[in-house]
């Protein structure tokens, strides 16, 4: 499974800048960044693998010719030995690739190429010196070759460079011993062959290394900059006191509310609460700030069941939108809000009946009116509620006519 590192991950930005700097050996590098490697390398790792395996199969067959023209008594015998053992390991390789077993499979392909070299230099010691040296420089090139375009790690590629040059020099050596100058021709061209291209997957492994903790410390940053993106978004359209939209979030999700209406009524309601700068006199600012968090709060529980959404309007008023429903329709649900501050039963006073409680008023539109236009009617019958003796809702005139 590929695996994405978040940002939340402990330090792995501070890992990924000290990474940068050395990017050491990749057995050293603290396990988060390990698993970010190894979750991007994977994929590739097994499409490699899976191409050298059956690229190896064929190239295997295909070089039953040049047996035939070099060392055309063993040809049989080369092609039996490569059936039995590369064809098969092969195959096993693959099955390991689908099973998900990346270093079983890498084993296998360093073990099927080891064999193919020291396959070929054993044959070339029933040839001519001529043939010896012919397939002693193939025999480098395969490994230079393999060693550039397997997808092993580093130490990896050290193992398996041992391992070919080992086998090959025993091929060298048993049942049929190269003349000695040969064998020492092919030991030290191993060495420098081997020598060198280590020294380039090195290198290689470096640059890839920094590219690939380039694009991890960009995914990082990115993902950093959205989280506070939201995060920022998210304040800029709260209030911090309650929690609830602003007035300016609030346009917003009218705007949405008011274009799924379609012919239906939107009713908008001002609620201001009642007597609050006496609450806040008598009490304090604080409680009065713990007051108005209690009253979003149940607000916002009554609307939303409703399917309606309430933001503050500024200081102790809110300002709320829902569309109606044959259920429940805006005076209704203006009459639960009130309901529901009174129950609250936040005392203001030292009496028992004294408490919290808000005055609303509610317009209508069926019509689409403009935000600016519904605000002003239902505010005109806020202040029709506050002069009838507060703890009541009120209907804007105007959109009641027009409602019939
Ligand atoms: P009315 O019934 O006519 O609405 O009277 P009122 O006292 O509620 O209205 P008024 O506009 O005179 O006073 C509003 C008070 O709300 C004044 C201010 O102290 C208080 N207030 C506004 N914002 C906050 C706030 O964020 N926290 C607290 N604690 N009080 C606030
Ligand atoms: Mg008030
Ligand atoms: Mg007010």
């Amino acid at each position: 499974m590929e695996r994405s590192p978040g940002p939340t991950e402990s330090g792995l930005p501070q890992m990924v800048e000290a990474a940068l700097a050395a990017p050491g050996r990749l057995r050293d590098w603290p396990s988060p960044l390990k698993a970010a490697w190894e979750a991007e390398r994977s994929p590739r790792v097994r499409r490699e693998l899976a191409f050298q395996f059956k690229l190896g199969s064929a190239v295997t067959v295909g070089t039953v010719l040049i047996d035939l023209l070099a060392v055309p008594q063993m040809a049989l015998t080369a092609l039996i030995l490569r059936i039995v053992t590369i064809i098969p390991l092969n195959i096993l390789g693959l099955v390991l690739l689908r099973r998900d077993r990346i270093q079983p499979a890498k084993a296998i392909a360093a073990l099927t190429l080891a064999i193919f070299g020291a396959s070929a230099i054993w044959l070339s010691t029933y040839g001519s010196s001529d043939v010896i040296a012919r397939i002693g420089m193939a025999t480098m090139l395969l490994l230079v070759l393999s060693l550039h375009v397997l997808p092993f790690t580093v130490a990896e590629k050290l193992r398996y460079a041992l391992l070919f040059s080992l086998a090959t020099w025993a091929a060298g050596l048993v049942p049929n011993a190269l003349p000695p100058k040969l064998l020492l021709q092919h030991m030290v061209l191993t060495l420098l062959a081997g020598g060198g291209a280590m020294v380039l997957a090195q290198r290689f492994w470096q640059f890839e290394a920094r590219d690939f903790l380039r694009s991890l410390q960009d995914r990082v940053v990115r993902k950093e900059l959205e989280q506070r993106n939201g995060l920022l978004r998210e304040l800029s359209e709260s209030d911090p006191l309650t929690g609830l939209a602003n007035r300016r979030n609030f346009e917003r999700v009218f705007e949405e509310v008011r274009a799924a209406a379609d012919d239906g009524v939107t009713a908008l309601m001002m609620i201001d609460l009642d007597h609050f700068k006496d609450f806040n006199d008598r009490h304090g600012h604080q409680a009065g700030d713990r007051c108005l968090v209690e009253v979003a709060r149940v607000l916002e529980r009554c609307l939303v069941r409703h399917g309606g959404h309430v933001a503050r309007f500024g200081g102790e008023e809110f300002i709320a939108v829902f569309r109606e429903s044959d259920a429940c329709d805006g005076a209704m649900l203006a009459e639960r809000l009130r309901e529901a501050v009174s129950a609250l039963a936040i005392p203001t006073g030292p009496g028992h009946w004294s408490r919290i409680t808000a005055s609303i008023g509610v317009a209508r539109s069926s019509r689409g009116q403009g935000l600016s236009e519904l605000i002003a009617r239902a505010d005109e019958a806020l202040y029709r509620a506050k002069l009838r003796g507060r703890d009541r809702v009120e209907l804007a005139y105007s959109g009641v006519e027009e409602l019939g």
